[in-house]
This record gives structure tokens, sequence and C-alpha cells, in this order.
């Protein structure tokens, strides 16, 4: 024999009521006669404690009465032939006119009681059952309307009540002999104390309900019909990639549950465990899911944790001081009085010096528990032994829960990496002795991100979702927004990395969507968006969203984002940059940056500074890491120069070639720009910083390769002018090297802590020799390249391979 027990929302409508139905229908062919159990149509129980608590204030309550007479009259006439309406009404009707009395003397008396809320609760799950078993009626004459407050009996603890088991279990067991051969429909939640008072189950109730009903008549299986695909790894409502669990052990779904998964009761789990009953939670919206089974034995599972819940809003009272350290009776005292006064603690933590105990209690508890502490330890107050109490609010607690975690080492690890990494600052922490659940508590602000990042963090099989926030929307940002737009699928699939743009801002105006910008409409969106363009207020908005894995990219040229790089790590918020200035300003700078990253385990990427997308910064670190010792790096990084140099041969003078490269689009406005080598000397400033050195512009040197005329020049037509008047001195240059079979290179040069730019003549010899077009080239000698350097070669410039510079530092973040 099964139980199904059937939640609110699968008795919250006419269509889910038909569902459910069917589902009961399959069972009865199938030669069973289950016994269901019914929660209160969906929104009830919660409507009717705001009726009692509203008629304790005064408020009146006809108008929630009538709407809660007219849900359930909708149903009966929905679902039930004509003439079986009447008999229905009428019995509800009586229902609800005990309500009404009872709402009435609550009323009056301006006094709602522990045992009156009960009672006022019993009706959503008295009235959901009498009109589903009369609606059932029409299909399994057999029906039987069941009061579960004749069947279970507790003590009168109102709200929360204890159940006599064995009571129980004898009055279920002969209860159930007289009628096995009827369908059985009983009231979930509701039982009665000796006295006959109807008491309750505690919130979400029902599911124990079920689990008594199973456990006294050992029943095959307990199902709890429910909204959801089964025990999810989180809450699906806060966790958009939560996914079902095939499986739990009873510990595991009670510590889940226990923590905030709300799918079910954690009372829930004891009885089954006790008679080995298997719990198989399914969705009434979805039935042929599998759903999940809670069971004695679970098939070995490879992942380290089976899920994540929190619990929102907590409160907690941190007690500090001398007095305890060494006590053994405190703890014991402490712990006795909130159990004495029903205070229930959520979590304890104590640290190992025994000089401080911290636990968490609901909200509404806070204040009592706080009165009492300070009655019960006056004397340690007043001679300073104890600080003074401070209750802290508005905190939330998240736990992990697995059995394996116990034979995995570094379980904790990520958990706390993902926490730091998001800047989720972690309050207190507790590790069940069990080895089964890990809770820390934190800000009840962080809880959305920090659920999401610990989900990333633990389920890697499953697509990790970036936030970028994006400044700039020329070339390069544009492009970058094409290649995301084109690759996003191939990402996901074979990377298991979603990217969404969380906000856009060029210089005019700002963007935001937690959801992610689309990137076929971003143009649009932007141009439509009333948010002015402020960078602070895009810093701000960026960190009060508040989301896991967030990235800032800094796809400018100007200086004034480099200014909020250092709050953006202080946020531990990671930042991508193609911006020079940032890394090529001032050595202090440099560093800040770097070291508030790493303090704050964030990312800074910034491979397209050097050569755009050509893995030159990746190269050079990796080498570090890996302990190489870096020689030498030479290295021609100005595409301009180098589409130069490389047709300044044959018979072409200087001056032609100048003209034709700009011509052609490679130069700055200005050549000058360009040939001054300053862009150069600021990547290999780039370079030296990153190879170890704290090196500053100056220490730079740079030969110029221009006369001075040509420097001096007013204009660029003066410039180009003077510039054909040295036309024998290149000419010479050219000359001479080629006399010597060499050519004429511009290069950038590190070697022994000295970094220089000059003009040099190279033979065959020399991996710079061959360079053709604009592309950028750089050396590595090493220790371990020492014969012959590591060479990389390739297009340095240009929106494309710029943009995919800055994707490729995104797909790295994090990794
Ligand atoms: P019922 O009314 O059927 O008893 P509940 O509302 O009590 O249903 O519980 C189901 C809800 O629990 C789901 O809709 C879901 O939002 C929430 N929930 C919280 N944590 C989890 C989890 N880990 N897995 C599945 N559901 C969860
Ligand atoms: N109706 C009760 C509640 O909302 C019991 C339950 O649904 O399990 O708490
Ligand atoms: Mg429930």
């Amino acid at each position: 024999m099964k139980i199904l027990k059937f939640g609110g929302t699968s008795v919250g409508s006419v269509q889910s009521i038909q569902t459910l139905l069917n589902i009961l229908k399959e069972e009865v062919k199938n030669g069973e006669k289950p016994i269901v159990v019914l929660s209160a149509m969906s929104g009830v129980t919660n409507l009717l404690i705001s009726m009692a608590e509203g008629a304790a204030d005064g408020r009146d309550f006809t108008e929630n009465l009538a709407e809660l007479e007219k849900r359930h009259f909708d149903v009966v006439k929905s679902l039930l032939s004509v003439q079986n309406q009447n008999p229905a009404f009428t019995r509800l009707k009586i229902y609800f006119n005990q309500l009404e009395e009872l709402l009435q003397g609550i009323l009056t008396l301006r006094e709602l009681t522990p045992k009156t809320r009960d009672q006022v609760l019993s009706f959503g799950e008295r009235c959901s059952t009498l009109m589903i078993s009369k609606i059932a009626a029409q299909y399994f004459p057999e029906a039987l309307n069941v009061d579960a407050a004749d069947l279970i009996k507790t003590d009168s603890s109102f709200g929360q009540a204890k159940v006599d088991m064995n009571l129980t279990d004898l009055l279920i067991g002969a209860f159930y002999r007289e009628n096995k051969d009827k369908v059985l429909f009983v009231t979930g939640f509701i039982a009665a104390n000796e006295a006959g008072q109807v008491t309750t189950l505690g919130r979400g109730g029902s599911d124990y309900t079920a689990a008594i009903l199973g456990a006294a008549l050992n029943a095959q299986e307990i199902q709890i019909w429910t909204d959801v695909n089964g025990m999810m790894t989180a809450d699906p409502r806060m966790v958009k990639k939560a996914f079902s669990l095939p499986e739990l052990t009873y510990t595991e779904a009670m510590e889940l549950s226990y923590f905030g998964a709300k799918v079910i009761y954690p009372p829930t789990m004891i009885p089954a465990f006790l008679k080995k009953i298997p719990i198989v939670i399914k969705n009434t919206f979805e039935p042929e899911f599998e759903g999940t089974v809670i069971r004695h034995d679970c098939q070995p599972s490879n992942l380290p944790i089976k899920g994540i819940s929190s619990i929102n809003n907590i409160s907690i009272l941190n007690l500090e001081g001398s007095g305890m350290v060494g006590k053994s009776g405190f703890s014991g005292r402490l712990f006795s009085l909130l159990a004495r006064e029903q205070i229930n603690i959520i979590l304890i933590t104590q640290s190992s010096s025994e000089h401080s105990i911290t636990f968490a209690v609901q909200p509404y508890d806070a204040d009592k528990a706080k009165q009492l502490i300070e009655q019960e330890f006056e004397l340690e107050l007043l001679a300073n032994k104890l600080e003074p109490l401070v209750i802290e609010q508005n905190l939330a607690i998240i736990a992990i829960v697995g059995e394996n975690m116990k034979q995995t080492p570094g379980v904790s690890g990520k958990l706390f990496h993902a926490l730091g990494r998001n800047g989720v600052n972690v309050r207190a922490i507790a590790q069940g002795s069990s080895e089964y659940n890990i809770s820390v508590i934190i800000s009840g602000n962080d809880l959305a991100k920090a659920l999401n990042a610990v989900h990333d963090g633990f389920f890697v099989e499953l697509t990790k979702t970036l936030h970028a926030f994006c400044l700039g929307t020329g070339n390069i940002g544009q492009t970058l927004f094409k290649q995301l737009n084109a690759h996003s699928a191939y990402l996901q699939e074979h990377n298991g990395i979603q990217v969404k743009i969380a906000g856009i801002s060029n210089t005019r105006k700002m963007t935001f969507n937690a959801d992610g910008i689309s990137l076929d409409s971003w143009k649009d969106d932007l141009e439509a968006s009333n948010e002015a363009a402020d960078l602070k207020a895009f810093v701000a908005k960026m960190k009060s969203m508040n989301l896991p894995n967030c990235v800032f990219i800094d796809n400018t040229a100007s200086p004034k984002p480099v200014e909020v790089y250092e709050e953006v790590f202080k946020s531990n918020i990671s930042v991508i940059t193609c911006n020079k200035i940032g890394n090529s300003a001032s050595y202090e700078q440099y560093k800040t940056f770097h070291d508030t990253a790493h303090r704050h385990g964030v990312d800074f990427f910034y491979e397209t500074n050097v050569g755009a997308g050509l893995p030159i910064i990746r190269t050079l670190k990796d080498l570090m890491n890996s302990g190489d010792r870096i020689a030498k790096i030479e290295a021609i990084l100005s595409g301009t120069i180098s589409f130069i140099f490389n047709n300044f041969k044959g018979d072409a003078n200087f001056h032609d070639v100048v003209k034709e490269a700009q011509e052609k689009g490679y130069t700055e406005p200005d050549p000058r720009d360009d040939l001054s080598g300053k862009d150069f000397m600021r990547k290999i400033l780039i370079l030296a910083r990153d190879a170890g050195y704290a090196m500053e512009a100056e220490d730079v040197f740079i030969e110029s390769m221009l006369p001075k005329a040509c420097l001096e020049a007013q204009t660029v037509e003066d410039f180009y002018a003077a510039l054909k008047t040295e036309d024998a001195h290149f000419g010479n240059l050219k000359a001479k090297a080629a006399a010597e079979n060499k050519v004429l290179r511009y290069i950038g040069k590190l070697e022994d802590g000295k970094a220089a730019i000059t003009l040099q003549m190279v033979d065959e010899s020399h991996p710079f020799f061959t360079l053709s077009g604009s592309d950028n080239i750089i050396s590595f000698t090493t220790d371990r390249y020492k014969e012959r350097p590591l060479v990389v070669k390739g297009p340095g410039a240009g929106a494309e391979v710029t943009a995919a510079g800055v994707f490729a530092d995104l797909i790295n973040v994090g990794a």
C-alpha cells in the first residue's frame, strides 16, 4: 500500500485537482487502494493566518472569508456533477460557519491564542480534503473523508505539536483494518491532543502526516506530490540552474530540508527512516518525471555534495567573554535556558578558545533570547566576565549538504573560495560533527549571489555564468559583442560557460539587465535607455546588483575608467582591460592594481595591452609561474613601425613608405605618435613590470629614429617636408644594412633589468629578419629557451584580434 500526499499547489486549482485525480485513477487501475493525504489549497493557510491575526488586531475578515468560500465553491462547481454539488456545498458551509464563529470570537476578544490559531488553521485542510473526497467519490465510490484529528494524537504544543507515536500507531492501525477496502482521503497537517482539541504539526506538516501514516501501516512507499521535479540541488526559485537529484539518503534530505529546502518538511524523514520506507518526491505537473527517491542505500554518487540550502532572515547572538573560558557548565546553562523557553536554535558555533559562542535564531526569538540571557547571566555581565550582548539582524544561513563530503577533501575550500571570490563575507561557520553539512552565516543581502556562486562552484559540469559589465562601445566593444553573440552556443556547449552582459555604458548612456542584455539588440537597448552615462553610478549599480562571477571590462582608451579599477577589485570583481593606461602609468598604480586584485582573489587580465590578441602576457606569466627565468625579451610591438621597415627596402624611400603607411590607415593621424616610440615604450614597460621589474616610463631608453627637425615640425605637413629632406639619411642606413646582408628593425629589448628601444640592423640569423606586413613579434630567451628563443608572432593590431583577446581573457576569468 502506498501513501500519496498532495501539497498546496497540487490541490490549488481545478486543473491541478484534475491531474491529481488522473494520478489516483492510474493507481487504482493498477489494483492499489492508496491513502491520500491532502494539504490546504495553496495560499489558504497563509490567508487563514492573516485573517486570524487581523481579527486579533480588530480588522474585519469578511472579505477574506468570502474569497475562501468562493475558491472552494468554484472547484465544486467545476468538478462535481450538479446533483452532487449540494451535499458538498452544505458540508463546506458548515465548516465556513464554524470558522466564521471562531474568527468572530477572536475579533470580539481581540485575542489569538496558539490553541485558537490551530483551530482556525485546521479548516484549510478540512475543507480541501472534504471537497476532494467528494469529487473523487464520483470515480471511486469507496472514497472516504478522514479527519486526521481522530487518528494522530499529540501533546498540547499548539503550532508544533509532538506526536504520541504509540497511541497514534494504534489508532491508525485500528482504523485502517476497518477501512482497508476504501480509498482514504486524510487531512494533512492537523492532529488533536488528549482532550480532542485540534493541534497542528508545524508549517509544511502535511508531509509529516503522510510519513506517520506510512510508518504506522508499513506502507511500501510514501509519495510526496508537489510542484517541482523532486528535491533539487538548490531552491529553483533562487538558483535557476538547480537540477533534480535522483536519490538522497534520509540524512541528506533531513539536512537539506532543515536548512531551508522547503520541498519536504524535515520531521517527515524520521518515521520513514525508522521503518526504512522510501519517500518519493514527485511533480504533479510532470507526473512522468522520476522525481527523487529518499532511501537508505543510495547508489554512490560522484558529486561532492548533494545540494545547497538556505534560511533567509535569521538573527545571531554572540556571547563573548573571559567568564566562559573553561567553564564546563556555561553552555549547558545557556542552552537549557533557551530550550526551557522554547527558543529554537538553528545553529551554534563555539570558538575553540571557548571565548565565544555564536548562535542563530529566528528574528522573532532574538529579543526574548537576549533578555533571558541577560537575566540568567546578570552576575557575569556585571563583573564584566561577559561582554554586553548584541543581536545582529538580516543574516542568512547557507548550508552545503552531502554524505560524500566525509570522503572528499577540499569541499570546504571550494565553498569558501566561491564565497570569497564573490566578496561574500562569512560571519560564522558550523560543521556538523557528522560532516554531512557545512553551514555558514552571511549577510542576507548576499544570499542570492552566494547561492548561485556556490552552486556554480560545486556543480562544475554545469554551465557557469559570467556577468560582464562593459565600458566602451567603440570598435573593440562592438566587435566583442558580435563575437560573443556568434559564439555563445558553442561556449555553453563545449566550455560550460555562459556570458551575460549585465551592463553596458558608452560616453553617453548606460543600461543594465541582470538576465543579460540581448546581443542582437544591445545598440537599441542602450539608445532607448534613459540613464545618462556616469562612471560612478555604473560601478555603484554593478555592485548593488550583487551578481555572482562579475567581470568589469574596459574597452576604452580613456584614463577615466582606470580611476575606478581599484574600487572594482575591492568589490571582488575581476577587471579585463585592453586599455594600456592603467598598467603603464606609475609603477605604484600598477602595483596597487595587482596587489588589490590578488588580495580580493579576483583576476586582472590585460592580454590585449601588448600585441592585441597575441598570447604574449600569458606566455610570459606561464614561463615565470613554471619557474623559468627570463634572460632577455626582444620585441617589435608596433604594427606601424613593423610595416614601415618591412617595406623600406629596394628603391623605396623612407618618406614615401611612411606616407603609404598613413594612407593605408596604419598610423595615428600624426605618424610621429607611432614613430616616436611612445606607444611601443608603454608595451615594453608593461612587459618589464610583468617580468618583475619595478620600472617607470623614464627608465625605458628610447632611441629616436627621427631626426630633430622632423620631431620639431609644427604640423604634419611640415613633418613630411622635413622627413623628405632626410631621405638621404635613411637611405644611407638602409644601404649600410643591405651591404652587410642585414635589415633595419626598431626593436624593444629587456635585458638585465634594462629596457631600451633602438634602431638595429639584424642579419638572417635573427628571428626578426623575416618579419612581414604589420606583424608583431616577440622572442623570449630564458633558461629553458636558451639555444633558440620562444617566439610569438602575428598580427598585433585591429579590432577583430583585440576583441578576440578580450574574449579570451573573459573565458579565463575564474578558471
Ligand atoms: P507543497 O505545497 O507541495 O508542499 P512546498 O511549497 O511546501 O510545496 O514545497 C515546494 C517548493 O519548495 C518548491 O516550489 C520550491 O520552490 C521549494 N524548494 C526549496 N528548496 C528546494 C529544493 N532544494 N528542491 C526543490 N524545491 C525546493
Ligand atoms: N497547509 C499547511 C501549510 O501551509 C501544511 C502543508 O501544506 O503541508 O503549512
Ligand atoms: Mg510543503
